[in-house]
Formats: structure tokens, C-alpha cells, sequence
């Protein structure tokens, strides 16, 4: 089963009736809190069994649903408070600050016709909540495949669940090998006995990442006097760095993920495994996985949506090896890849062409065959760039068989 949370934005102001609601799940979730700590319980049936009677005794009238909701996130809560025990060995008593609260399937309606959420409150009380729905938003309400999980309550927005069976993946006709650099995804679209060079940039999520680390360095140099008020302004800038690259992946994923579905392509990745870290804070700081990881998770989750083939390959040797006599070079080069039998080519493309050779010689990639003589030199397609937002080329079909008519002309 696949989930997705969709976020929505509220019509007008938050029901005051709500904001009750919220104020009680919060406390709900507190009290359960402390009782778990006590008892040293995480389950939600456990912390139902300590916490109920008296949380019920002092708000006879929240509905029951929720409650027991509460307990779920009180559980989870616990369970997150014992992991970073065990970890680092420290950790603060939880309290949850933020207002929030969850709801399962069964404890709230929703019209997705006309995007109003009726939650109850208490007995005979409900209130309906007005979403703000756009075309986006329509796509997962008009749906009917998908079905409907838990919602979450915020004081400004709404996020709610759909739900549906994982599709099964096509048989792919076209493979899409990439190599994932720190700024780029490098790689080859492979199509019949044609393979040209791809191209999807992010490298400006390296600056955005650099630019506010610059900034939170000036900041802690600028209030050294206080702690409290450079932690809160680091944290906000954190905040910000974080969506800011986040929507930057999402756009290189989208382009990605459309162009594998148009041309009904495996995607070829490599597993990307824990690096060294070096004594050098700077150079760990600047190579950080994150971005990159990050980026394989969204291609990876919105292709399992979709229905697209996702090929994870073991990447040893990937950037040394030549994919036409298989020789494996002692060091990493330049960039450029040269091998004593005469090929050369672009070291990351390079790269992406053994990903993709392991994962067809594997069986991974359908019954595609591919051969590496076959590449073509000359033009790259451009997946994404962040200058233009978006592919420079709407349809690879045309230009390769147009390439193609061009060599027969040749
Ligand atoms: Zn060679």
C-alpha cells in the first residue's frame, strides 16, 4: 500500500470549536506522554489502558476516536524518545508544543467533491472545515482509486492521506542509467540500439546550501551574546535551507520521472552507500549525501506511485571501469575516462554506462540489450536545468530517431 500526504490550505479561520479540539489533543497527548515515561510503555493499547480512565474523567465529552488517536501519538512520540536514548544516550522528557492533532479514516468525512471536512468534536458537535483546492489537489480528490487514510490537523492547514495499491510495474522499452554527482545526474537514455547523453542539473542546490551556511555563520558570530536568539535564527534559516532545496529536487525528480514515463523507461541508480567521513569538517560538510540521497528517495517513491521500473545498482568500480574491454583502471582520472583500448568519454557518463551494463547483465532491466559502441557522442538531452525550469527537449523520441535518419543519411 502507498501513502501520500496531501497538504491543504484552510478556507477562512480555524473554528473556534476546533481550536478547542486541538488545545485537548495536545493535553491528551501530554498526559499519555508522562504516563508512558512513568510505566516505561510505548504501545498505544498499554498507554489507552494507564491514561483513559482519568483523561476521560476530566473531558467526558471529547470523542473517543480521538482520543485514542492521541494515544497513538503519544506512542509514537515515546518510541522517537527511546530511539535518540539509545543513540546518543541523552534526551529531554518530550512534550509536544506545536498544536496538532490526527484523526483516523473513520473519525472524520471528507466531501471530495467539494473539498469540506467534517470532523466531530464531541457528541452533536461537528465542525466543517473548507480546504482550499487546487488543480493539484484535484488530481488526488477526483481519483477514485484513491482511497482515504488518517488526517492531520494543524492550526492553518489540513493534511490528508490517500491511499492506494501499489501499481505493478511496466515492462520497460527504454532505459534511463544515471550517475549521481554533487551537482548533477549525468547519465544515458537507451532506446533500441541508440544511447545519447542525459542531463539533469541541481547544481544550484549547492549554493543555496553554501549561501545559508554563510549566513548561519554570521549570525552565530553576530549574537555570540546570546545563545537563545542565535539558535532560533539558525534554526529558521535551517528551516528555510531546507525547503528551498527540497523544492529544488522535487523539480529535478518531476523531470526525471516524466520523461522515464513517456518513454516507458527503467530508472538505473546506483545504491548509494555511507561515505567515509574525513577529518575534514569543511570537505564532510560540503560533500554531505543528503541532497543526493534525498533526491533518489522522491525518484524512487513517485516512480513506485507511477508505476515505473526502479533499478538499484551496486556502483563498485562503476567510475573506473571500461565498458567496452572491461579493463578496470587503477585511479580515478580526470574528466574525462580513457582507456588504453581507445575509448574515451565523459567520466560520469562513463559511469552511468557500467550502472547500466550491471543492471541488464543482472536481468534487472527487462530484456533490454544495449550496446556502449552504440553511444552517441554528440548531442546531450537536457532533463532539467534550473536556469529554464524544465526539459529542453518535450519528446526524446524525435530527436533520436531524427539522429537516427541522420546517420543513415550519413
Ligand atoms: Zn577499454
Amino acid at each position: 500500500m502507498l501513502v501520500r500526504g496531501v497538504a491543504f490550505r484552510l478556507r477562512g479561520e480555524l473554528p473556534s470549536e476546533a481550536r478547542f479540539l486541538l488545545e485537548d489533543f495536545r493535553l491528551a497527548v501530554n498526559n499519555a506522554i508522562r504516563a508512558g515515561l512513568q510505566a516505561r510503555v510505548t504501545s498505544r493499547n498499554a498507554l489507552s489502558k494507564l491514561a483513559y480512565k482519568d483523561f476521560r474523567q476530566a473531558h467526558p465529552r471529547m470523542y473517543s476516536q480521538h482520543l485514542v488517536s492521541a494515544f497513538e501519538v503519544a506512542g509514537s512520540v515515546l518510541k522517537n524518545c527511546r530511539r535518540r536514548l539509545r543513540k546518543s544516550g541523552a534526551g529531554r522528557v518530550p512534550y509536544v508544543r506545536r498544536l496538532m492533532m490526527k484523526a483516523g479514516n473513520q473519525a472524520y468525512k471528507l466531501d471530495r467533491e467539494r473539498g469540506v471536512v467534517d470532523l466531530p468534536i464531541r457528541a452533536g458537535c461537528h465542525v466543517k472545515l473548507e480546504l482550499r483546492v487546487s488543480d493539484y489537489h484535484r488530481r488526488y480528490l477526483d481519483d477514485p482509486s484513491l482511497t482515504l487514510g488518517s488526517l492531520t490537523l494543524l492550526p492553518d492547514r489540513v493534511i490528508v492521506t490517500f491511499r492506494k495499491e501499489a501499481p505493478r510495474p511496466y515492462v520497460p522499452e527504454s532505459a534511463l542509467s544515471l550517475d549521481t554527482n554533487e551537482r548533477s545526474l549525468d547519465g544515458v537514455f537507451v532506446k533500441g540500439y541508440q544511447a545519447r547523453a542525459v542531463k539533469a542539473e541541481f547544481h544550484d542546490a549547492a549554493t543555496i546550501q553554501q549561501r545559508h551556511h554563510d549566513r548561519r555563520k554570521r549570525l552565530q558570530r553576530k549574537k555570540a551574546h546570546d545563545r537563545r536568539t542565535s539558535r532560533r535564527l539558525c534554526r529558521r534559516e535551517g528551516a528555510r535551507e531546507h525547503h528551498r532545496i527540497e523544492y529544488r529536487l522535487h523539480q529535478v525528480a518531476n523531470a526525471v520521472i516524466s520523461f522515464a514515463e513517456d518513454q516507458r523507461s527503467a530508472i538505473v541508480l546506483e545504491e548509494l552507500k555511507g561515505f567515509k567521513t574525513r577529518w575534514n569538517r569543511e570537505l564532510n560538510r560540503r560533500l554531505s549525501l543528503w541532497p543526493r540521497r534525498k533526491l533518489h528517495q522522491i525518484i524512487e517513491y513517485k516512480a513506485q506511485w507511477r508505476g515505473i521500473p526502479v533499478v538499484k545498482v551496486d556502483p563498485r568500480y562503476s567510475s573506473r571501469t571500461c565498458p567496452i574491454c572491461g579493463r578496470i583502471q587503477d585511479s580515478r582520472m580526470g574528466a574525462e575516462f580513457v582507456c588504453e583500448c581507445g575509448w574515451h568519454l565523459d567520466r560520469h557518463i562513463n559511469a552511468s554506462l557500467n550502472l547500466l551494463q550491471t543492471a541488464i547483465s543482472k536481468g534487472m532491466a527487462g530484456g533490454l540489450r544495449f550496446n556502449p559502441g552504440a553511444f552517441q557522442h554528440d548531442v546531450m538531452m537536457i532533463l532539467y536545468d534550473p536556469v529554464t525550469g524544465a526539459r529542453s527537449e518535450p519528446n526524446g523520441t524525435s530527436c533520436i530517431s531524427e539522429a537516427a535518419s541522420e546517420v543513415t543519411a550519413r
